[in-house]
């Protein structure tokens, strides 16, 4: 694909055309002249999966948040998922959940929820991106570093497939290279200040396969999730698809491993509090081969700490922040950032964007990493700094999943944290605190 050729001014670059930089497109292209996106990967013409995004033959749930945010960021994008074949349903009432291994009461929630898969989300994020007049998405080139002048980023090396090296000035530029980002190095390089990292090891890895739907399917269900807790470190998801297929996920944490042939999957399956996977396996008919993936570590990058930011230069997506996939919350979060990224673009200067932005990002960020951390800080073989009330709190949450399978109130409390739709703190509300206090038939 061509680039046109810009000046600095008004000219934005993105590096990476996956979720978070097809996002942040979109939410720099109501400020900026122009915006391009720099993709190493060709972007494929079919609904696939592409080798830059590994984790793209996993299944990916799209929260509740994640799908309201993309339908104001792309008016209409739900009524299209939809068209496209998208199952939905409400996240309580047509999904099992089971919690610490007790099924949650089922109710509706009005949490909707939906089967898309990463490449289908990615795709119609894709296609409205290229839509926009101001965008140019330029695949087959690589970032290859920065350009600095006089505190500020002025710009980017790009390496095209042919080996091509070029300069691209920009105004601006977003670091959207997911977990291999080279942001951090190329600052060093630049005499800028790294930031500090926490990181909360939990060794998650992965196997998803799909299958035909077949009729009588789930009782009509969208799916099953089965939470892993403390004693039972392994998890797994079942959900209906668009094309007529339904995802098995299954997963283990801290050094459990996956089988990937069909009789170890439906042995690890059958170890599940709820056999809807095991079931589906049983019976269903493959449509392609288990893949499997390893996730180390979430990762978070305090750039809100740094008191010297290199101007002009932002980080976002899984490069800012990635989390445990387990909780599903990566695309919704980049969701969140594009709309702050718009936000903040509208309200104020350019100038200091770099420190507004990465400030109001770690607000942004601070509950969905609680929620994931303070899942995986509940095994206590997983490393971590854990604060004085934690125990306390724990002890809450447990009684709070447990009453969750008598009382659907409770169910929906926890399905509104778990979508990003409520605050963490929402669970700790004294009409909640009361519930799970109630005695519990045995
Ligand atoms: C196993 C697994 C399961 C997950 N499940 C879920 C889920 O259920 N729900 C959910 O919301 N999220 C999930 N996630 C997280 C989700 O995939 C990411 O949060 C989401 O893709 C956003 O990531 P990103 O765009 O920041 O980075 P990525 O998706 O990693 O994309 C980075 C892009 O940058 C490109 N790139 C890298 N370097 C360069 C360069 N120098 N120049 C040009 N291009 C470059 C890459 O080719 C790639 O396209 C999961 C993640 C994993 C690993």
């Amino acid at each position: 694909m061509e680039t046109k050729s810009h000046t600095a001014a008004g000219h934005a670059v993105v590096i990476g055309g996956s979720v978070a930089g097809l996002l942040a497109a979109r939410a720099l292209s109501s400020s900026f002249t122009h915006v391009t996106v720099f993709e190493r990967d060709t972007f494929p013409a079919r609904t696939v999966s592409r080798r830059g995004v590994p984790q793209g033959r996993q299944v990916h749930a799209l929260l509740t948040r994640g799908a309201v945010g993309l339908d104001g960021l792309f008016p209409g994008f739900i009524d299209a998922m939809t068209a496209a074949g998208v199952p939905s349903g409400d996240g309580q009432a047509d999904f099992s959940w089971f919690l610490d291994g007790h099924r949650m009461a089922r109710a509706v929630s009005g949490l909707r929820g939906f089967g898309v898969s990463r490449p289908q989300a990615e795709r119609m994020i894709r296609d409205r991106v290229r839509a926009l007049p101001n965008v140019s998405l330029v695949d087959d080139t690589q970032v290859d570093g920065l350009l600095v002048d006089d505190g500020r980023v002025a710009g980017v090396r790009i390496r095209r497939h042919t080996g091509a090296e070029e300069t691209v000035p920009a105004e601006l530029v977003v670091d959207a290279a997911g977990r291999g980002s080279r942001a951090l190095s190329w600052l060093r390089e630049s005499g800028y200040p790294v930031p500090r990292r926490t990181a909360v090891r939990t060794d998650v890895v992965y196997v998803t396969r799909h299958y035909e739907q077949e009729p009588g399917l789930l009782d009509g269900r969208l799916g099953t999730t089965v939470v892993p807790f403390p004693g039972q470190p392994r998890a797994g998801v079942v959900i209906r698809q668009e094309a007529g297929r339904v995802a098995v996920l299954l997963a283990g944490l801290l050094g459990e491993e996956l089988p990937t042939d069909d009789a170890g999957m439906i042995e690890f399956a059958s170890t599940l509090a709820g056999q809807d996977a095991a079931d589906v396996l049983r019976s269903a008919t493959p449509v392609d081969e288990a893949v499997k993936m390893r996730y180390p570590e979430s990762t978070l990058h305090h750039f809100d700490e740094l008191d010297h930011h290199l101007g002009g230069f932002l980080v976002v997506g899984d490069a800012l922040c990635s989390f445990n996939p387990i909780y599903g919350q990566g695309m919704t979060v980049a969701v969140m950032e594009a709309e702050l990224l718009e936000s903040l673009l509208q309200e104020g200067d350019r100038q200091d964007l770099a420190p507004r932005f990465f400030k109001a990002a770690a607000t942004l960020l601070a509950d969905p990493w609680a929620l994931a951390t303070g899942g995986d800080l509940r095994f206590p073989e997983v490393e971590g700094e854990r604060g004085p009330q934690d125990d306390e709190i724990n002890g809450y949450l447990d009684r709070f999943r447990a009453s969750a399978a008598i009382d659907p109130v409770l169910g929906t409390a926890f399905l509104r944290v778990a979508n990003m739709m409520a605050p963490v703190t929402s669970l700790l509300s004294p009409d909640l605190v009361e519930r799970t206090q109630r005695p519990r038939a045995q």
